[in-house]
């Protein structure tokens, strides 16, 4: 019986001796691949000019090959485009694979590499969709693969170390840039071309990264992940909604071809605290008569779009966006339509999200 102890003893060390040598005592993050810059290829190393999504995920991962004393890392190539020609197709694929990850007990967390142009859409549309609270964390970078001091590497291995941490657990779904933790439901890309272009312009961010290890300094409150209602498991085609963006002197054109080519809501960015003209206000209050569901919000960048201070959004059952933009109000009224088309329902889903 002693030496039976002593053998499995003995065994268990030799076990962990070896697991600790080939990392599997490691967390375990897979990399999803889907282009943007990060993989890109410039014509120099110096030129600004270039064309995203080229780079395979092998050549991500070798680019900061630091990440394997973070994690055990597998790759996966999910597409290899630049991000504005992401899709909602693109949405279901990625979400349904991050899912299916998730569900399995040896996978600590994601990183998804994403172009930086709709990298917030993606990170919003996964934060209401994904049924874990392990974390999934987007990264991106502003110069190309082949640049002087390429961001990249540097924000994949910033990525990884959020991914692997327990820190991160229910958390939501987060943007890992220059250095920086993001939420996805107050990211944005503010800037065309700087390094720093990422900010939560509302509620600031989520944390930092110092020596490899993220900081957290504030959590989001706002329902995601786990506690969100959103499942598209069985999902493959989101319902159609079209933002149409207001300016001074707007005639109600696009509003009405919009309803006539069948979308199924409309997000209005309208100015200031997303006020439509005269013209849209009528042509809204149209579409709603047709069945179609509308949310104003505001090509104004920051700040709430707040229900009943010019428009009475009860006499027209409309629904105000508050904190989230037009394209993130797009993927949640894309949700809320799977469910209902209640003004006052979507009204709550944009409150609690
Ligand atoms: N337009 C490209 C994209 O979004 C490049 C921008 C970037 O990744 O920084 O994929």
């Amino acid at each position: 019986m002693i030496m039976n102890k002593r053998f499995l003893f003995s065994c268990l060390l030799i076990g962990s001796i070896a697991a600790n040598l080939c990392g599997q005592d490691k967390p375990r993050v897979y990399i999803l691949a889907t282009g943007g810059t990060i993989a890109g290829i410039g014509a120099s190393e110096t030129s600004s000019g270039y064309i995203a999504g080229v780079v395979s995920v092998d050549k991500i991962i070798q680019s900061a090959p630091e990440i394997l004393q973070l994690a055990q890392i597998k790759g996966e190539q999910v597409v290899n485009i630049p991000s504005q020609d992401m899709s909602e197709a693109d949405w279901l694929i990625i979400a349904k694979r991050v899912n299916q990850l998730l569900s399995q007990a040896d996978v600590t967390g994601i990183v998804i590499t994403h172009g930086t142009d709709t990298m917030e859409e993606t990170a919003f549309f996964l934060n209401l969709v994904v049924k874990s609270d392990k974390p999934v964390v987007l990264a991106g970078a502003m110069r190309p693969s082949t640049e002087i001091s390429a961001d990249g590497p540097m924000n994949v291995y910033e990525a990884v170390a959020v991914a692997a941490s327990p820190l991160s657990i229910g958390k939501g779904v987060m943007i890992v840039m220059d250095d920086k933790i993001l939420s996805a439901d107050d990211a944005m890309k503010t800037m065309t071309t700087a390094l720093e272009t990422f900010k939560c312009p509302n509620f600031g961010f989520l944390g930092y990264l110092w020596d490899s290890k993220p900081i957290f300094t504030r959590n989001s409150l706002v329902k995601h992940t786990i506690h969100s209602e959103f499942d598209v498991a069985d999902v493959d085609i989101l319902p159609k909604v079209a933002i149409v963006y207001g300016y001074a002197g707007i005639d109600s054109l696009f509003v009405a071809t919009a309803v006539r080519k069948g979308v199924n809501g409309i997000v209005y960015a309208g100015v200031g605290n997303g006020n439509p003209n005269t013209a849209n206000l009528n042509a809204l209050a149209d579409a709603v008569k047709h069945g179609i569901p509308v949310v104003r919000s505001a090509r104004t960048p920051f700040g709430p779009t707040t229900q009943h201070d010019e428009v009475d959004d009860d006499k027209y059952r409309f629904s105000a966006s508050w904190f989230k933009t037009p394209e993130k109000s797009r993927i949640l009224l894309m949700l809320a339509l799977m469910k209902t088309k209640d003004y006052k329902e979507i009204q709550r889903m944009f409150v609690e999200y």
